[in-house]
Parts: C-alpha cells; structure tokens; sequence
C-alpha cells in the first residue's frame, strides 16, 4: 500500500466518524511556546484546545502533522527513528474517550476495508497504575474485549504509558501504546514486552484525564481529552513489508539519487548503509525546515539546521562523495511530498538554494577541519578550547566533534567549550552575521534585543509584582515586544516607573547572556522560570542574564538572543492593558 493511501484512508476514516480535517501547522510553534524548538506531535500545536479553548473545526479533528524530533537525532539510521516524520492523529476535544478511541484504533489497524493488519502480529501496553493513580482497568478491558490475549497487554509505568501534565500542574494522563511484531511470522513471541526491540511502537493513544494540582496530587479532569499519533513512515513500513523505514516510497527515490551521486565518485554500489539513512534523512528534514522560513545560522533552529546539513555532507564524505551532491538528493523529495505540501514546490529554488550554499560554505573548511580534528585528537582528548576552534575556524557544530571524538572514543570538554563560546561570542557573531542574506527570515538583530528585553521584563515584574506573576504570551516583531502575564488589575504608574528602572539598570550594567542545554527536571531544579514543555523532547535551553554566578534572570527559551544587554537600548513601555480577566499585556520598545 502506499503511504498516499495510507493517508488518504486515515483521513476518511476519521472523517466519517465525525472529525473534521485540519491541515498539519507549521514546524516552527507559535512564540507562546518558547520550550520546544520543533514541533514534535500532533498535539503540539493542539495544546491551547486541549485545555479547553474552541476549535474552530469543533471537538473532533484529525489530521497529518510535519513533526521534527531533534531529541531523537542519534536513533536516525536505525529501523525506525527519524528527525523528520508525520504523525497522523485524532483528537477528542472532551468529547469521546477510551471506548472509541480504542475501539477505532483497533478497527483502523485491523478492518480488511482499512490496513486489515495481522491481528496475531500486534501487541498492546497501558498504565500500570501506581500510588498517584490506578491501574488503567478501562483500558484492559477494552482491549481484552477486542480480543487482545491477556499475554499480548503489558502493563507497565508511568515512565512508559503516561503523558504529561505540559508544565508542573495541569492535564495529564495514563496512554495506551500498539505494537506490531517485526521479527518473523513464525517467531512472534507469545507474550509482549516492549523492550524487545522487534516490537515496533505504532500508535499512541493519550488520555487525559487527570488534573496535577499545586499539591502534587491528581484530580478527575473536567474536560477529558485523547489525543493519539501513528507515524506514517512506520505504518509505510508495515504495509510495504519492509523491515525499516527507508525502503518505504516515502524514502526510495531518495535513496536511489544518492546512491547515483556516490557511484560517480565511487566505483563500489553502495548497499544501504547507515551513513546513506542519516544523509537521507538529514536532508528531507533540511528541505521541510528551510520551508517554515528558517535559515541555517549559530542559534536556536538555525543551529540544528546547519547541525543536520553539515552532518549530512561529512557523511557524505565517509562514502567517498567528492562533490557537491545535497541539492540533487534533495530535489525528489520535492516530488514525493508536492501533493501534500504545496509549500515545497512553491518554495524549491529558494530551499534548495540554502542547501547548496551551506553545503559550499562548510565544503572549503570540512577536510581542514577534519585533519586539525586528526591532529588534535593525537593527546587524547579534545580540550574545550580545541574543539571551539573546530567550532569557530572550521565550522564543526560541538556536536560533530563530539560524535568524530566518540568514534575515536575519546571525550570532548564539553563545558570548556561553552565557556570559551561565551568569551567568544562577540567573535562568533561576527561570523555568522550577513551569512544569509535575502530571501529567508533569519532572526533580525533587532528582534533579538527584544528577545533579551522580554526576559528582563519578566524578571523586572516579578520583582515589582511578586514571584506569582507567569507569562501567558509573548509576541515580538523588529519594533516592538507584546508581553502578557497573570496580574488581576491595572498596574499603577510607581510599578510601570519601577520596571522600567529595573530593566533599565540591568541593560546599564551590560550583563553577559549565555546558554545551557538540560533536561526539564535540571531546569525546574535551577530556579529556571518559562513554560515547562511535555514529555516530547526534554533537552531545553536556558537562557542566563547575569555575570560570573550572579544570574538575573534565568528562562527556558529557545532564543536567539543579543550577546549581552548593553547594546539593547533604552526600555520602554508604551502600554499597559487588559486582555482578559486576570492577564494583563505589556507593550514595549526600545529606543
Ligand atoms: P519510540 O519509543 O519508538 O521512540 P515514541 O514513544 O517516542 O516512540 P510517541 O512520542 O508516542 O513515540 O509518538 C507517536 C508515534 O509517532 C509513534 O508511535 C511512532 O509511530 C511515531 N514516531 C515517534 N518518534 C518517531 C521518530 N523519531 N521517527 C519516526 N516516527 C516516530
Ligand atoms: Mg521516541
């Protein structure tokens, strides 16, 4: 079956059990949600109505999200872990819950009329149950009822069928996962674990229904949600008999390119080897991020971005590849994915003008680089310093020296590599400034500082309001920052007065801003303050304002942000207003 079938009957199949299609949103989230860097599911941007906002298309949807996963980048070439992948998904608004949703996954996945599965090769885990809340019985019996054999139902913890809640309270709940047996038909193993690794993971099915409170307990949840996910490019794998996803229609011709680009550098046919898998899939999720208007640079999405191009042209290298080759394995994915994305096609010169000039720009240092990483690594170990000139001079995002180095199996100083990048961001910027010029958005200087200001601003309200002050929104353009947060009444004047002067005196002292990534616990665990995102992708950026171990603000975001605060401007607010009961908005600029 191919996957455009596989699409279209998902999207039917929901559709006439009432959902309304919404189309997949863009790879980039919305500024309200400065955790993630990426969409990473379908309910990402689904967030805001999960929690009870209306949706438009009403208390069913369904539809095919682009999702980008870079939490996942080191399972890429194995059988079925990618950076880019869709997700196909059906949501209940509280409207529907376990029954149908249970009950249609098993129809979908099983029904002759829709991919009629083998229903010997599927195998199931729900929630355990623990001290917080119990075991998912509904869930069991449902399953059990379909006639899922006990033995093929694995309950199991909170670690593996739960989700959520997004931040430290909120909704939250018990999943519910299907498995399809990958190993031989003779071999299917009576009973199921899911550590056994031919036990594919499908489809997840979330159900929330609990509400964490302040007190750390869970509450039965007013509107109860499901949310689920099935990747397209692993159900392509099933329905096409392949044993990874590669081989799949949604990769072939990909693979097929490349495999012609390394032949004419390269008199050996290449079986498909893993560096092939990582070349293909780094570039598809180049070719769909450039689409979402990101320009590859030395921050934030930018940095993955160059992170995935140049990992794909150093792989490119292992295969004995000597020319320019990404934009020519670019250019199918235009054709597998026009009828569904119609802004490739509309886009193509522009990405695959990107592709190629990054390529150029890393290409004239790539083989320098790879001799002073020779060189180096004679001591060793890669010292912090070391591996900021491979950064710096040679263009070796820290995680390709990490990777060479892990090959090597020698260790990178990490952290001496981070404080030489602070005492050298001035320098670095310089280099990464006026790289990308015309034609995609790239984070303007000016936007920047208001980046910087907003997380002063933050800070400066908590400080004049209290610490219970949160952020609800935020929204910046190159003229000016919107910043929305909980505060049940009119600011007085002493107070817009006092956080001015507060913002002010710290762009005075002209504090360095720097970054580390951690996992959201070592954040909560800092003091970091922002949005806590879900259990999707737990590396975060924090983002510190302050000198030596005097922190002024410290913020999960994604960024990008100004160098240091001196050269933001002089803060002002211009207005101060309601939006709705208990939030406030804040509109600033900088002069
Ligand atoms: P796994 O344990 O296999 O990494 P997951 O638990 O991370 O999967 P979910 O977060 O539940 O997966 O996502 C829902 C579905 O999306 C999965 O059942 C799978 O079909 C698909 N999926 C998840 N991650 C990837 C990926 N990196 N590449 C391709 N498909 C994926
Ligand atoms: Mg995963």
């Amino acid at each position: 079956m191919h996957s455009s079938e596989i699409r279209k009957k998902f999207l039917e199949f929901f559709k006439t059990r009432g959902h309304s299609v919404i189309p997949s949103a863009s790879l980039v989230p919305s500024e309200t949600d400065p955790t993630a860097l990426f969409t990473t599911a379908g309910m990402h941007p689904l967030v805001p109505y999960l929690l009870g906002e209306k949706h438009p298309g009403g208390k069913r949807v369904a539809n095919i999200q682009k999702c980008v996963r870079t939490g996942d980048i080191d399972e890429v070439g194995d059988a079925r872990h990618l950076t880019f992948f869709e997700m196909m998904g059906n949501w209940s608004f509280g409207d529907y819950f376990k029954k149908e949703a249970i009950e249609w996954s098993w129809e979908f996945l099983t029904d002759k009329k829709w991919l009629g599965l083998d229903k010997n090769k599927l195998a199931v885990s729900i929630f355990a149950g623990d001290s917080d809340s119990p075991f998912d019985e509904e869930a069991f019996d449902l399953w059990k009822k379909l006639g899922m054999p006990e033995y093929r139902i694995a309950k199991l913890p909170k670690k593996n069928n739960w989700w959520g809640p997004a931040g430290q309270t909120g909704p939250c709940g018990p999943d519910t996962e299907m498995f399809y047996w990958m190993g031989g038909a003779d071999k299917i193993p009576d009973s199921f674990n899911d550590d056994n690794d031919l036990w594919a993971e499908i489809w997840n099915d979330v159900f929330m229904q609990y509400n964490k409170g302040e007190d750390g307990k869970y509450y039965p949840l007013k509107q109860k949600n499901v949310d689920t996910g099935i990747g397209l490019e692993r159900m392509a794998m099933i329905m096409q008999g392949k044993d990874n996803v590669y081989e799949t229609d949604l990769f072939e011709p990909i693979i097929n390119q490349l495999r012609d680009s390394v032949s004419k550098s390269n008199s050996e046919t290449e079986s498909l080897s893993k560096s092939m898998r990582i070349i293909a899939d780094h570039i598809k999720a180049s070719v769909f991020i450039i689409a979402d208007e990101v320009a590859p640079s030395n921050v934030g999405r930018g940095y993955i971005l160059r992170r995935l191009i140049r990992r794909a042209v150093r792989y490119g290298k292992t295969l004995g590849i000597k020319d320019e080759f990404l934009k020519e394995v670019a250019e199918p994915i235009f054709e597998i994915y026009k009828e569904f994305y119609p802004e490739l096609p509309e886009k193509m010169g522009m990405i695959l003008n990107a592709i190629s000039e990054e390529e150029k720009k890393f290409n004239k240092t790539l083989e320098k680089g790879l001799k002073e990483f020779e060189s180096v690594s004679q001591e060793g170990s890669i010292s912090g310093k070391d591996a900021f000139i491979l950064f710096s001079t040679y263009g070796f995002p820290l995680e390709m020296t990490v990777e060479l180095a892990k090959e090597k199996n020698i260790g990178v100083d990490t952290k001496g590599f981070g404080k030489e990048f602070e005492e050298h961001q001035k320098i670095s910027r310089t280099a990464s400034a006026g790289m990308f010029k015309g034609g995609l958005a790239d984070a303007g200087e000016k936007t920047t500082r208001y980046h910087t200001a907003t997380h002063l601003l933050h800070k400066a309200l908590k400080i004049v309001l209290g610490e219970n002050v949160n952020q609800k929104g935020s929204n910046i353009t190159s003229e000016r920052l919107r910043f929305d947060f909980s505060w049940p009444e009119k600011m007085t004047k002493e107070q817009i007065e006092k956080v001015e002067e507060i913002v002010n005196g710290k762009i005075k002292e002209n504090l360095p801003v720097s970054w580390t990534e951690m996992n959201l616990d070592e954040a909560r665990k800092s003091g970091a303050i922002g949005l806590f995102g879900h259990k999707y992708e737990d590396k975060v950026k924090v983002y510190n304002i302050g000198r030596d171990d005097k922190s002024f603000s410290m913020e999960i975001c994604m960024g990008p942000h100004a160098v240091s605060t001196g050269n933001l401007g002089r803060f002002k607010i211009v207005k101060e207003e309601a939006v709705s009961a208990g939030t406030r908005r804040i509109k600033a600029i900088l002069e």
